[in-house]
């Protein structure tokens, strides 16, 4: 009798607790965010996803060498003689296409140490944070906006340059070398010339089979 007491007391008290609770939250304020219908705003600084201005990328390279992971993948080609690519917003110069600008996010540890070296400041965190993927490839992100009919073209073009400006130095080279070799021997027949006993110095004798 006294043990069938005391349960129900236990079992009353843990009505009593639990109700209580639920009554304190039912009458408290809302806490529970209405996901994906309501979203938290993340601060400023928070860093989530990175974005490239590739308008103001002057292909430099700083990101992809302070990335400690090795992320980011960069393929740059020379702009030729007859193009003018413009300057960035920031007033640099832009001397290379961006063939190629890809950021595998499924390996970037969110560090931030790409964005503190970028020169025109066109790479940086934002705040976005929904870009999941079932497949790991689909996490590579690609910046560059050259077609790759453009960039087939770039590539052919600078190729051409490059092979123009080999043969010129070429020939440079093998003109300086030529010239090198006749001065060395004009002085050398200089040397010879200047020898005491070098015949062609001695003065010349006088005739004795001519005369009287
Ligand atoms: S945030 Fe860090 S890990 Fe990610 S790309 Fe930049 S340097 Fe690499
Ligand atoms: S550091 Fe900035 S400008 Fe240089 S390649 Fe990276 S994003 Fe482009």
């Amino acid at each position: 009798m006294v043990n069938a007491m005391k349960e129900g007391w236990s079992t009353f008290k843990s009505i009593f607790i639990g109700m209580s609770v639920t009554i304190r939250h039912f009458f408290g304020p809302t806490v529970t965010l209405q996901y994906p219908d309501e979203r938290y705003e993340l601060p400023k600084n928070s860093r989530a996803k990175l974005y490239v201005n590739i308008d103001d990328c002057i292909g430099c390279n700083l990101c992809a060498r302070a990335c400690p992971v090795n992320c980011i993948d960069i393929e740059t080609v020379a702009a030729t003689a007859d193009v003018d690519l413009g300057k960035t917003s920031t007033g640099n110069p832009k001397r290379f296409w961006l063939t190629q600008f890809d950021i595998d996010m499924a390996k970037c540890m969110y560090c931030d140490l790409c964005v503190h070296p970028c020169p025109t400041n066109c790479i940086y965190m934002v705040s976005e944070y929904e870009y999941s993927e079932f497949d790991r490839t689909n996490l590579v992100f690609h910046f560059s906006n050259l077609k790759p009919e453009m960039v087939a073209e770039v590539k052919e073009k600078a190729e051409i340059e490059a092979e123009e400006k080999k043969k010129q130095r070429e020939e440079m080279a093998k003109k300086k070398a030529e010239e090198a070799k006749m001065k060395k021997e004009i002085e050398a027949k200089k040397k010879e010339h200047q020898k005491p006993g070098n015949d062609s110095n001695a003065p010349s004798k006088p005739d004795n089979n001519g005369g009287a």
